[in-house]
């Protein structure tokens, strides 16, 4: 049996001719940057969250991008994230000047480990950016506490995370930016690159929307050094055809999540995803610790299913980031998860039969010698 990682054309097939008749249109009108379809998608987006502001912007990475140079983060300034992410997260932390300062993680949750963060606090911190891995949401409460109490920004990386919930708010209502991307493989995705920011911030939201257009307004009048990181009107009405069916697939991918941990119940040598209480997790990846983790790999891809590894690397070990000084060891947590973690096929279309054999077959190659 074959069973992909991830299968998009599953999710697909039932909506082409929306999604058909939603691209002709654009065509028809030969209106592809911002216009209406931009905003209709962005109000959608803002009653889908709850945030104040929605803001379509290039892509997840430009989302982060755009919220750290809105917030005058630059040259000097240090934020402090977690080196278990994809490298966005603190790639964008960079590229403003300012210095990715890492905090390791907590075993559980794979997220940044929250009662590590004060102590990497300087006068020059000027925000926290958890990441909400795999779609649960960091610990939002502790996080805001120490932000509050040292002045600083919160910028969450929701790129995993869209509709994800902590005790009842959404993801990207929860600190003062939210930044997320509709890059395929995210719960919601696009026909390619995009992404969104959210914030209740009037002020804030009003430049991030000039900074999304080179900082302009009125036409060719140039308040901020912003860049062009706008949404297309393509994407924008291909995923207006997809979000009123997010919280269904997302209901999909916990049935089969709650499929795969009971399935393991019987094998403790598999380490399951646990939700934290008050979480609503969307499970962008179902992550299980194994051990013997690259021959089970090779076994999984073996037996046809598709099997990935997030992260490989952590952060701190990468070569472009050399300059920051972290040693080997530095984030134990993070550097055991590289090694230990893989994700297996949690897509909404999974059918029954095959998720039992995924189960079996991992169970069976985990009880191998
Ligand atoms: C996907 C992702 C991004 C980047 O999003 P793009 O749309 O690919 O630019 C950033 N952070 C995390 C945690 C991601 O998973």
């Amino acid at each position: 049996m074959q069973v992909p990682l991830l299968d998009l054309k599953a999710q697909y097939a039932p909506l082409k001719e929306e999604t058909m008749k939603a691209v002709s249109e654009v065509f028809d009108s030969q209106y592809f940057i911002m216009g209406p379809k931009v905003r209709e998608f962005e109000e959608a987006m803002e009653a889908y969250t709850g945030a104040k502001h929605a803001l379509g912007v290039s892509s997840g990475t430009d989302a982060l991008l755009l919220a750290l140079m809105a917030l005058g983060i630059g040259e000097g300034d240090e934020v402090i994230t977690t080196p278990y992410t994809f490298f966005a997260t603190a790639g964008s932390i960079a590229r403003t000047g300012a210095t990715p300062v890492f905090v390791d993680i907590d075993p559980i949750t794979f997220n940044i480990n929250a009662n590590q963060i004060e102590a990497k606090v300087t006068e020059k911190t000027k925000a926290i950016l958890p990441v909400h891995l795999y779609g649960q949401c960091a610990d939002m409460d502790k996080i805001n506490e120490i932000a509050k109490k040292h002045g600083l920004f919160v910028i969450e990386d929701g790129a995993q995370a869209i509709g994800a919930k902590y005790k009842g708010k959404d993801a990207g209502t929860l600190g003062t930016v939210g930044c997320f991307s509709f890059f395929p493989s995210k719960n919601l995705g696009g026909a390619g690159d995009g992404g969104l920011v959210t914030t209740d911030d009037d002020e804030l939201f009003a430049k991030l929307e000039k900074m999304r257009v080179h900082g302009m307004h009125p036409k060719y009048y140039h308040q901020y050094i912003g860049g062009n990181f706008r949404l297309d009107a393509l994407q924008a009405v291909v995923l207006s055809v997809k979000l009123p069916h997010l919280n269904d697939w997302h209901e999909g991918r916990r049935r089969n999540a709650a499929f795969y941990t009971k399935a393991f119940e019987k094998c403790e040598k598999i380490i399951t995803p646990r939700e934290m209480n008050g979480n609503y997790m969307i499970f962008n990846q179902y992550i299980v610790r194994v051990p013997r983790r690259d021959e089970v790999i090779a076994g999984l891809k073996a037996a046809g299913i598709g099997c990935d590894i997030y992260y490989p690397v952590s952060l701190h070990m990468q070569e472009c980031f050399k300059y920051l000084g972290y040693k080997q060891g530095a984030f134990p947590e993070a550097e055991k998860a590289a090694s230990e973690t893989l994700a297996l096929p949690i897509y909404a279309e999974l059918t029954t039969e095959q998720k039992q054999y995924v189960a079996d077959t991992l169970i069976s190659l985990v009880e191998s010698k």
